[in-house]
């Protein structure tokens, strides 16, 4: 009888990495140094060298991540930052955080990334406003970087700083160009299912800028100087714990290896559904790291379809059942000027399958039989 299907099989990862992640935290334990151990700057280096960056500075999460390139960039009240609606709350959350505004912009169904059209156009219907226009932060959902070409374009012709949010998309590639060393900065995540993760929260900043680097490596630490009795900012607690640090250097060593895996599944995942859904691709040029697999089913009752699978064995998820600019806290900021029909309609009609570098090709073929019947049994 085979195991229960997981949607992110992490104790599949466990069990290929061995004992290697156990001794990393046994030695942790025994030196003692539990906060900026030596494993910080070195898994800071082993980053930097993995995506190109000239300077990685880890910390508390991926929603730290972005707050601290944001407090690093002044960003505070009557500034506008333009993200999009369709991610996760904690983009929009860090520009909220400071006081600034989120401008919510549409996105392409295609790659569910940043609609450069909607970004242009909320860009001047800001700068007739009385806010401020100051940035633009882009997702790279799902694993897919952003339309980097088109966005720096405007970023560069509207005088805006870009911040890549690469929570889902550390290990992709974007025309030739690494994830971690496009924009201003990029942020990520090491959140325990997000591609790359650790076994507790953790985040990373990449940028190539030798003041914001030194800047966020002072915020991150209550905005301590040389003299670390003279705070010269006001800055936050928000370090990466050592023992999270030793995790991921062994996790790094066989990213390169799980990336390919999951390029191979969602190969073979598309092979299997390109004839009955809307199965996602990468655009030409750009690598994903399949943070998800997200197909999209515009002529199918989604809960049907979740129940079917469900009952047989197969476990789904909706990212995102709302985008951030119908949640409660989130209801009251600027849209795009003609809103975001495409954040809408996507919103009702994507579904995530089981995605992770371990499926098999049986648990797989047995996941795609029954997403088939699924449909059908809708047709
Ligand atoms: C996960 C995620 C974050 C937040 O990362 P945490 O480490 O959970 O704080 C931010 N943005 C996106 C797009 C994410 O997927």
């Amino acid at each position: 009888m085979p195991d229960r299907i997981l949607f992110n099989d992490l104790g599949a990862q466990r069990r290929y990495l061995g004992q290697v992640v156990d001794e990393a935290i046994r030695s942790v334990l025994d030196r003692g140094l539990y906060v900026m151990g030596p494993e910080v700057a070195q898994l800071e280096q082993d980053l930097a060298a993995f995506c190109g960056a000239k300077h990685a500075i880890s910390c508390g999460s991926g929603t730290d991540a972005l707050t601290l390139v944001l407090m690093a960039k002044n960003v505070e009240a009557g500034d506008a930052v333009f993200c999009p609606s369709f991610t996760f709350a904690a983009t929009a959350e860090a520009i909220a955080g400071l006081g600034a505004t989120p401008v919510f912009v549409d996105i392409c169904e295609d790659t569910f990334n940043l609609d450069v059209q909607s970004l242009q156009s909320s860009v001047t219907a800001v700068n007739d406003s009385g806010l401020r226009a100051v940035g633009i932060v882009a997702v790279d959902l799902f694993g897919q970087p952003a339309d980097y070409d088109a966005i720096e374009a405007i970023a560069d012709r509207e005088r805006l700083w870009l911040i890549c949010d690469a929570a889902q998309a550390f290990g992709a590639n974007y025309k030739g160009r690494q994830v971690g060393t496009i924009g201003l900065a990029t942020t990520t995540s090491f959140f325990p299912t997000k591609p790359l993760g650790c076994y507790g929260d953790g985040g990373a900043v990449f940028t190539s800028d030798d003041e914001l680097a030194g800047t966020i490596r002072s915020l991150r630490i209550h905005g301590q100087g040389n003299d670390k009795h003279d705070n010269v900012l006001i800055g936050m607690n928000s370090r990466l714990d050592t023992i999270q640090a030793a995790v991921l250097i062994e996790k790094l060593k066989i990213f390169v290896a799980e990336i390919t895996a999951r390029n191979r599944i969602v190969n073979r995942y598309n092979e299997q559904l390109g004839d009955v859904a809307t199965v996602p691709n990468a655009l030409a040029g750009v690598s994903s790291v399949w943070a998800q697999y997200t197909l999209r089913l515009p002529r199918c009752d989604r809960e049907v379809f979740q129940s079917f699978l469900a009952a047989a064995g197969v476990p789904t998820a909706v990212y995102y059942p709302r985008p951030t600019h119908h949640q409660a806290a989130y209801r009251h900021f600027p849209v795009a000027p003609k809103g975001l029909p495409v954040s809408d309609r996507l919103a009702a009609e994507v579904v995530s399958l089981p995605m992770h570098a371990y499926l098999t090709e049986q648990v797989q073929d047995q996941i795609t039989a029954a997403v088939r019947a699924a449909l059908a049994a809708q047709a």
